[in-house]
């Protein structure tokens, strides 16, 4: 049995039918990221002793025929900017290089007790600030389709990991579409939940207002086994919620389902190979009977405006906490700084990167008292007018379908000489993130993609807490 290919459904009925161990599969994927991952950089640490134990203390459970928990021996992937306990977690930054978790998030934690096996952290741009992963402050990740090309980001590193068969699963976190537009670049599926769903507790904060842990995977359904196993209310996180349970779409509630296609998202900047991958989509939900009708969100032209005012303000917030004094400093700070506004300016100065430090001087000037009023608090109110586009248009359609991405991954170093234009990745995935809407990407053609060709994604968005209904139209379009 090929255990690097197979789904978390097929994985779930083998083990349980003892075809193979889950120290078996987890020697498999540790042994394929041995072979492949010095070339893709997709992990920055790896747990070989730890999976390895965790998983013969699976197979122990198994064998003495306990009842396994939804996914046990399930190989998994953490972006680094998690909290597991004992484990390095550095947001791929160097001001947090020697940090090392002290306890579990809510959504390791729920991982944990789930009965999945966690392989490695991986790779990210540096506090999940920016598109492609060329912002780590380690290493970037490439793309497995075409080593050339980027994996996406910000978490470039949880995408690669399953595009390359170093992970069946992985998490990430979306801000502004860190999961969403990485798995488009890499031909996988990826979910930002509604705003809430899985609790943010352990996940070292960008924007708080905007942040949401979320799956990556080969196909839908495994994407929601792995959302299943982290999502729900947490005491430890206020925003946090459980979603209404409610009963799994057929086939036959598809018929009829009216489907939005935004005109604001199929205009200039929409590169002809995307377009054609989203017009093939469209066909093919047309087939399971499913309505498509033009509609318009007016306010999406503000969407990248509003969204660099309101997250490097929560950026600046957030990150004033790494002052080299609450977190392990930088080893030579300590040694040269004499005075405690030394200590700031150079660990601060030294260990963030480039773009993390533009973020924090953005973000302070629009909250600064100034110019509040002129950025921020306007900011504020036109994020409403955008939520406000989408709870109209759920009066009129059931779903929205857009691209993920204007364009195909693209090379290293076309976009970071020019931070605009790096941003203007995001354009598609950005509302659903000021709106806190779930959102899943997924490839038009399924994974893996054969020959030459360079993925293709496509998003589909709903109402808030409807996150189910949106994994179970992508996992009939997969079907099909
Ligand atoms: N690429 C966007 C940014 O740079 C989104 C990042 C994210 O979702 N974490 O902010």
């Amino acid at each position: 049995m090929e255990l690097k290919t197979l789904t978390i459904k097929k994985f779930r009925t083998g083990l349980a039918k003892k075809e193979f161990s889950a120290a078996e599969a987890t020697g498999e994927y540790l042994k394929q990221i041995k072979e492949k991952d010095a070339a893709l950089g997709a992990y920055l640490s790896i747990f070989e002793e730890g999976a390895l134990r965790a998983a013969v203390e699976t197979d122990e459970k198994n064998a003495a025929g306990e009842k396994l928990p939804p996914l046990a021996g399930v190989p998994v992937a953490l972006k680094d900017n998690m909290l597991f306990k004992g484990t390095k977690a550095t947001s791929a930054s160097k001001i947090l290089e020697p940090y090392v978790s002290s306890y579990d998030g809510t959504a390791v934690k729920k991982l944990k007790a789930s009965g999945a096996i966690i392989l490695g952290k991986t790779n990210m741009d540096e506090f999940a600030m920016g598109s492609s992963t060329e912002n780590s402050g380690f290493h970037p990740t490439k793309n497995p389709y075409d080593p050339s090309r980027v994996p996406g980001g910000s978490s470039g590193g949880s995408a690669a990991a399953v595009a390359a068969q170093m992970a069946l699963g992985a998490f990430g976190s979306d801000t502004g579409g860190s999961i969403r537009q990485p798995a488009a670049f890499c031909g996988v599926v990826g979910f930002k939940p509604t705003y809430g769903a899985v609790s943010r507790f352990g996940l070292m904060a960008m924007s708080s207002s905007l942040d949401q842990i979320g799956p990556f995977a080969r196909t839908v359904e495994d994407a929601e086994a792995l959302f299943d196993a982290v999502r729900g209310r947490d005491g430890f996180d206020a925003t946090s919620l459980a979603l209404p349970e409610r009963e799994p779409l057929t086939l036959e509630d598809l018929k009829g389902l009216r489907v939005g296609l935004p005109k604001e998202y199929f205009g200039e900047g929409l590169s002809a190979e995307v377009a054609r991958g989203v017009e093939e989509a469209i066909g093919k939900l047309k087939k399971l009977g499913l309505n498509f009708k033009e509609m318009s969100l007016p306010h999406t032209r503000y969407a990248l405006s509003t969204y660099y005012i309101v997250m490097p303000a929560e950026v600046s917030a957030n990150l004033a906490r790494f002052d080299g004094v609450r977190y392990p400093g930088l080893p030579e700070v300590e040694k040269e700084a004499d005075a405690l506004r030394d200590i700031y300016f150079k660990t601060r100065g030294r260990g963030f990167g480039a773009e993390v430090r533009r973020r924090i001087l953005l973000g302070t000037f629009v909250l600064s008292a100034g110019y509040y009023d002129a950025y921020y608090a306007k900011a504020q109110k036109v994020r409403r007018l955008m939520s406000e586009d989408f709870e109209k248009a759920w009066s009129e359609v059931d779903v929205i379908l857009t691209p993920v991405t204007p364009t195909t991954a693209f090379k290293f170093g076309e976009k970071t000489s020019n931070p605009l234009s790096m941003y203007l990745s995001d354009i598609f995935t950005i509302p659903a993130n000021l709106a806190g809407l779930p959102a899943l990407s997924m490839p038009v053609k399924g994974y893996p993609l054969g020959g030459k060709e360079l993925p293709v994604g496509f998003q589909l968005m709903g109402p808030r807490l409807s996150d189910k209904k949106v994994l179970h139209i992508g996992k009939f379009y997969e079907q099909a």
